[in-house]
């Protein structure tokens, strides 16, 4: 059997450079070196969309996204699905089935929900549960891989479990997703990827970040996201060094001038380590940013909605036939057939 690749993106808001240089490109990058053995399912998790705030319009943001797989250089082919998760169902009939063997206990135990609920009294279920719809989209399709950012591996991690609870409860019916470090070593990466804010690199860069300065969105203009490098926060060293327990900051620049130029971090250290100049470094970086967005943006006004439409009928076609199988599977094992 074909193994499969998989990957959604969240489409509350726009992407920021940490959604790019974290599952967007590298998810790209598989795709374009695998999709002529793999399956490669690209979807869009609308539904894991409305469990928090909407910016914009939800069908605009839907087209958008697949817009940036494209200009990010994807390569089409018959391997390669769309489709938008709500259009499958059995996304959430299998989230119920797997909401009953999954517990309060380790749900509570997710960092993304402590953090999205962190001072707040309450919060809505979606956020408590959306790990669970996220085991959903991978074990449907018997995924193998599924490249995410660093701050999503625990969520790998519960799918996994969730997959061999089942199976041992009910028998062999889920494919286990790698490990993380498998994941990590299938990106041909050393560890996974977590872009700081740039205000406070103590912290990932996220959408939902209300300081416009702490994230850099991909349809920033190019200038104004080279100013946001030039001001990001770094450190009171005297000198460009990799650490990013004790200097956050700049490793976080070199991490994503590293990214952009698809060089190691060894290899931006070999121009830039031990030099004293923080402000060039941090030109250098900007240049990269303002490159990389402008060319994106270009690339993405010359795709047509249309084009984004069009692929969806055959995707979703697919992913109905993949996951209404395992999902009557599923029925079957636990009585419901
Ligand atoms: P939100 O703040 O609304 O949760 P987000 O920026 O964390 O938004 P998600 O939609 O939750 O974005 O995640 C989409 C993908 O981007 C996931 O694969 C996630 O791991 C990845 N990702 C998110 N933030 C970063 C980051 N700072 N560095 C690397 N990858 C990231
Ligand atoms: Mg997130």
């Amino acid at each position: 059997m074909k193994k499969t690749i998989l990957t959604g993106l969240r489409i509350n808001s726009d992407f920021t450079l940490g959604n790019y240089l974290g599952a967007l490109l590298p998810m790209v990058r598989l795709a374009n070196k695998h999709s002529n053995e793999f399956n490669v399912n690209i979807f869009v998790p609308d539904l894991h969309s409305i469990i928090s705030k909407i910016d914009g319009d939800l069908q605009k943001n839907l087209i958008y996204s697949i817009k940036c797989y494209l200009a990010s250089g994807l390569i089409l082919n018959e391997n390669v699905h769309f489709y938008r998760q709500s259009y499958v169902p059995a996304h959430s009939e299998l989230t119920w089935v797997l909401n009953c063997i999954a517990t309060t206990g380790e749900m509570g135990r997710m960092i993304q929900f402590k953090e999205k609920s962190s001072g707040r009294e309450s919060t809505n279920v979606g956020i408590f549960d959306y790990p669970v719809l996220m085991a959903s989209d991978i074990l449907l399709y018997s995924a193998s891989y599924v490249p995410v950012g660093e701050d999503q591996f625990q969520h790998i991690e519960l799918t996994r479990n969730l997959a061999e609870r089942f199976n041992n409860r009910f028998g062999e019916t889920f494919v286990v997703p790698e490990n993380t470090k498998g994941q990590v070593e299938f990106m041909g990466a050393d560890a996974g990827v977590r872009i700081r804010d740039l205000v406070n690199p103590e912290k990932k860069m996220s959408k939902s970040t209300e300081s416009e300065k702490s994230k850099i969105l991909l349809s920033d203009a190019p200038n104004v996201a080279a100013k946001k490098i030039m001001s990001a926060t770094t450190d009171s060293f005297e000198d460009i060094e990799f650490d990013f327990e004790t200097r956050p900051g700049i490793s976080n620049l070199i991490q994503i001038l590293a990214l952009i130029n698809n060089i190691s971090v060894g290899e931006v250290l070999e121009t830039w380590r031990g030099k004293t100049k923080y402000g060039d470094f941090k030109k250098a970086v900007a240049e990269s940013v303002e490159k990389l967005l402008s060319s994106f943006q270009e690339k993405i006004s010359e795709i047509s909605d249309d084009e984004v439409l069009d692929l969806f009928p055959a995707g979703e076609k697919y992913a109905n036939d993949v996951a209404n199988a395992k999902l009557q599977e599923v029925f079957e094992k636990v009585g419901l057939r």
